[in-house]
């Protein structure tokens, strides 16, 4: 939702997509850009029914444009996934599910979870990781998190990248080792602009990169297969 992190996305999508192909090759992407602050104000006022109505205007947007798929390109929205899934018939790749399966490739049952207060709290996406995968995901002690939130909001959403912020993150991390965490979930889209795998003693799980390759994944399959 951010540009921050829409950045990455198609510089991600764009490099394995030249990865997959070679040369000249890059990714074929209708991107709906929106602006972020009017999401996050719905987001922090708990208005999700009218951010669910603005995703899925936006989703219809890519359907008429002629999207194959759809990417929702933040762990946070996927609250309001199933108003996408229910107003558009097209393929919907969540990120919860891309994440997940690599935890299960690699064989972690129990990882660590960091995002907005939203994601770390809420349901819709550690149930979805402890329901449909058997994860057992450890979040940090309530001040821990608003320290997490507000470093995206107030910091990595507006560009701005501290290394104060990121010992807090690493102090956090660690906490959330010695309650046994294997690996840690970069759970929201902007954090892998903070933390890097070489800052890390467990392995990661960065969300935009899972997202990002598993898209050019699909949309490459049929091309890699010669169909
Ligand atoms: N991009 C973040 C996430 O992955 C948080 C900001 C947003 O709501 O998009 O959760």
């Amino acid at each position: 939702m951010s540009w921050e992190s829409s950045a990455e996305y198609y510089r991600l999508i764009n490099q394995a997509t030249r990865q997959m192909l070679g040369g000249q090759h890059s990714a074929k992407i209708l991107l709906y850009s929106v602006n972020f602050y009017k999401i996050e104000q719905l987001q922090h006022a708990g208005y999700w029914e009218e951010a669910g109505q603005e995703m899925a205007r936006c989703a219809q947007q890519l359907a008429a444009g002629g999207a194959d798929f759809i990417l929702l390109c933040t762990n946070t929205m996927h609250k309001v996934a199933p108003a996408i899934t229910e107003a558009t018939a097209l393929p919907f790749v969540h990120i919860a599910d891309a994440t997940a399966a690599k935890i299960q490739q690699m064989g972690f049952r129990k990882v660590g979870l960091l995002g907005t207060k939203f994601t770390m709290e809420q349901d819709f996406y550690k149930g979805r990781l402890k329901a449909g995968y058997g994860l057992d995901i450890v979040i940090p002690s309530e001040a821990e998190r608003v320290i997490v939130h507000d470093v995206i909001y107030q910091e990595l959403c507006q560009g701005r990248v501290g290394a104060d912020s990121k010992q807090s993150y690493l102090a956090i991390i660690d906490n959330l080792i010695a309650q046994g965490a294997e690996a840690i979930i970069l759970g929201c889209t902007e954090i892998m602009l903070l933390i890097k795998p070489e800052d890390m003693r467990v392995p990661i799980f960065d969300t935009t990169r899972i997202h990002a390759e598993e898209a050019v994944e699909l949309a490459l399959g049929e091309v890699l297969l010669g169909k």
